[in-house]
């Protein structure tokens, strides 16, 4: 089901394996991403500064390379090379509190990177013929801002707050890049696809740039009980990388999805509270987790959302998503990469 169907057909002649380039390919999303696609006998090339990926995500394969680079450095000499057959950009600044720490940074990445990457896809399709690539833009569910309602579905109005307020700059430079992938649609008829991902947890996600999961993993597993900000009743909904990555490759490969956006996650929400003690007991710890304000743990003024929940309607109805992963397993195998064994291993 899940060979590539742009190299297939009842009747089709084998082809070559599809060429695929996945920007940020280093990183959380990206690997997984990558694995599934090597998997499936793509040949990938990755573009990765490295700012937030590890190299080591990458398991050696002589039809993967990686290209250690700023993205918008190593398109021109990719233009040169025989043409992508599926892009998937996913390169971005990610995290709020990167984003807070490093706001100029962070916008700069997000808005200039992406048009780079849209006009070397729609310039190679101009300049060779033919279809060109098919791309998959990675999103975020923060583009819903502080919308009161629930579920969030796709085109439901965004509702960002104030410019002074810099955790919004995140959600509008996301906002910027899913208006330019549809532009490039309209205008140069590039096969786009706008993935918004909800919360997206599992192995190899790291806690350093504010994800609430693996902090939560680490806090726990060194015996200091995990850190919840505000009041802890926020809700959200988690989705294990291993049910989303597989999904990337199925969109783009759909012709009904080209031109749209589409919400990707779980939609089961979970409070950060009930999350905190949820981590504690899968990994056999019984502790009660710390509450922290969030003018501590951020800066005054900070503004959270009391909640985010995905409708997955029109996913399910255009490729058949369904997120099968439980999030006790996604927490044990976050711990077991953090070096955790279960008493009975
Ligand atoms: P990540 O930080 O692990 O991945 C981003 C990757 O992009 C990293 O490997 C980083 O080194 C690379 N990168 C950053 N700037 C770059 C640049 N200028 N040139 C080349 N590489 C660059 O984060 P992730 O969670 O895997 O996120 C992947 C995508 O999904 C991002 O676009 C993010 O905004 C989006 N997203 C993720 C989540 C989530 O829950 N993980 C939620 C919403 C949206």
């Amino acid at each position: 089901m899940d060979a590539p169907t742009l190299n297939s057909g009842p009747n089709a002649e084998p082809r070559p394996p599809a060429r695929c380039l996945v920007t940020g390919g280093a990183g959380f999303i990206g690997s997984h991403l990558v694995e599934r696609l090597l998997a499936q006998g793509c040949d990938v090339t990755v573009v990765d500064d490295l700012s937030t990926g590890r190299r080591e995500n990458l398991a050696a394969s002589p039809r993967a390379r990686l290209i250690v680079s700023e993205l918008s450095r190593a398109l021109p000499a990719l233009t040169d090379e025989p043409a992508f057959d599926e892009i998937y950009h996913l390169a971005a600044a990610v995290g709020v509190r990167r984003i807070i720490e490093r706001p100029i940074e962070s916008i700069e990445t997000n808005v200039h990177e992406t048009a780079a990457l849209l006009r070397f896809a729609s310039a190679g399709r101009a300049r060779r013929g033919g279809d060109g690539p098919a791309v998959l833009v990675a999103s975020s569910s923060e583009v819903y801002g502080k919308s009161a309602r629930s579920p969030f579905c796709e085109d439901d109005d965004c509702v960002i707050g104030p410019t002074v307020a810099l955790r919004w700059s995140y959600a509008c430079s996301k906002a910027i890049d899913e208006h330019l992938a549809l532009a490039h649609h309209q205008q140069t008829g590039l096969r786009v696809t706008v993935a918004r991902f909800f919360n997206t947890v599992g192995p190899r996600q790291v806690g350093d740039y504010g994800m609430v999961l693996p902090s939560f993993v680490s806090r726990v597993l060194a015996g200091r009980p995990p850190e919840v900000y505000g009041d802890g009743g926020q809700s959200r909904c988690f989705c294990d990388v291993r049910d989303v990555a597989p999904a990337l490759p199925r969109m783009v490969r759909t012709p009904r999805c080209w031109g749209r956006v589409f919400n990707v996650g779980s939609d089961e929400p979970i409070s950060i509270l009930e999350l905190a003690r949820l981590v504690c007991r899968t990994l056999g710890k019984p502790m009660e987790p710390a509450i922290i304000s969030y003018d501590r743990a951020y800066a005054p003024g900070f503004e959270d959302l009391r909640q985010r929940r995905p409708d997955l309607g029109r996913i399910r109805e255009a490729i058949g998503f369904e997120p099968r992963i439980r999030l006790e397993e996604t927490i044990r195998d976050i711990a077991r990469g953090m070096g955790w064994r279960q008493a009975d291993e």
